[in-house]
């Protein structure tokens, strides 16, 4: 039952704005904030008016009413005339009870909630919350000597100061509490979207739309890290370029959606097969970019033409069409006097020899 009126409490506060323009926390923001004076204005009130201060007690009640009408302006797509209203219940009221009632049992500390309370508030420009800042300041300063000058106030003593003190540094705890915890949601959230959108960028700069595989962009990346590795650890690695065998026909013959199709589906393949044994990439069109990590050529050639022999025997099914792929490979084991450029180059003209010497081969 309990946990029923709390749970909807929460719901009730944390209820979403329906105006664009307007942001959930700075409306939940104000709402805790109104929640908190609320309670604490009438504990004050009765406190107070104990110790004789029956009208300022009786002030207070009026300040509960303000407050509610703070409260019901960010249900009502109106956050920021509610935390302007709520600014000024601060200012005004703290200011009575200070004068009144003494500026030693800190009835001024709400005061400072005002400058947190304006950097929230984002549709304000940056110069009137550096002005109100200024003003704030200001106030507080000339309050200090005023309080003093003015000397009416009737300070209680005994226990009634020390429960009026308490529960002074309860609420302004608190709402510094709910000020800070809002602000680092709000920062972890927005900290959070940034380094998501950030993952994304990244994925989509290395990766190729059709295949999801890397592309040559990335794979180059990758290749400046395997050289660096073969500089520091003599890591050997063996690279390797295949290209479609007359992958025009395919397009003219079935369409280019078939051809798209069976890029994807070679480019399956070659995840599968290449995982735990080095990468892959589309390196461009119809040609793909291989590199077989911690293998000489002769091992690298074994694994290339099994790779071969599997392609060769994929089902292409798309549409109404049944057909198969061949393709024909060149590799070039890396050294460092050749560099990655020439590797590649090489791997390329053996690959053009695979071609003119009948396709669906590998030539080392
Ligand atoms: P070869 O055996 O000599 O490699 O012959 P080929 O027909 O494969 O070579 P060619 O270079 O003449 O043709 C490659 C074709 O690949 C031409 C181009 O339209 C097609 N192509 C390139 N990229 C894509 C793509 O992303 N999707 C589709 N469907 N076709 C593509
Ligand atoms: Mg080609
Ligand atoms: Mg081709």
């Amino acid at each position: 039952m309990i946990q029923n009126l709390l749970d909807s409490f929460v719901n009730f506060i944390m209820t979403d704005v329906q105006d664009k323009k307007e942001t959930k926390e700075q409306a939940v923001l104000v709402r805790i904030i109104c929640c908190i004076f609320m309670v604490y204005y009438l504990v004050a009130g009765i406190a107070i008016a104990f110790i004789q201060h029956y009208y300022l007690g009786l002030l207070l009640v009026g300040a509960i009413g303000l407050l509610v009408v703070a409260f019901i302006c960010t249900y009502e797509n109106r956050t920021r005339t509610g935390l302007v209203l709520l600014n000024i219940i601060l200012l005004v009221f703290s200011t009575l009870l200070a004068l009144y009632v003494g500026f030693d049992m800190d009835f001024h500390l709400p005061i400072f909630l005002n400058i947190l309370l304006i950097y929230f508030n984002k549709t304000e420009h940056m110069l009137w919350k550096r002005l109100y800042t200024f003003f704030i300041c200001a106030y507080l300063m000339c309050m200090t000597q005023f309080c003093s000058f003015l000397d009416v106030a009737r300070v209680p003593d005994g226990f009634a100061r020390i429960f009026i003190q308490s529960l002074n540094m309860l609420a302004f705890s608190g709402c510094i509490g709910a000020i800070a915890y809002s602000y680092c949601t709000k920062f972890n959230q927005a900290e959070e979207k940034l380094r998501r959108i950030n993952d994304n960028l990244e994925r989509m700069a290395n990766l190729d739309t059709l295949t999801g595989l890397s592309n040559r962009r990335h794979m180059n990346e990758h290749m400046d890290t395997l050289v660096a590795e073969y500089n520091r650890n003599g890591k050997i690695f063996t690279v390797a370029i295949g290209d479609v065998d007359f992958f025009k026909k395919v397009n003219d013959t079935y369409g280019h959606d078939t051809g798209d199709y069976v890029l994807s589906k070679l480019a399956n393949q070659f995840r599968i097969y290449m995982h735990g044994k080095g990468h892959v990439a589309r390196w461009g069109g119809e040609e793909f970019l291989f590199t077989f990590e911690n293998m000489n050529i002769d091992k690298a050639y074994k694994c290339m033409d099994e790779l071969r022999q599997r392609v060769s025997e994929i089902p292409m099914q798309f549409k109404e069409y049944d057909f198969q792929v061949t393709m024909t490979y060149g590799m070039e084991e890396f050294n460092d006097r050749l560099g990655v450029e020439a590797t590649i180059n090489r791997a390329d003209e053996k690959l053009y020899k695979g071609k003119t010497g009948g396709r669906n081969r590998v030539v080392i």
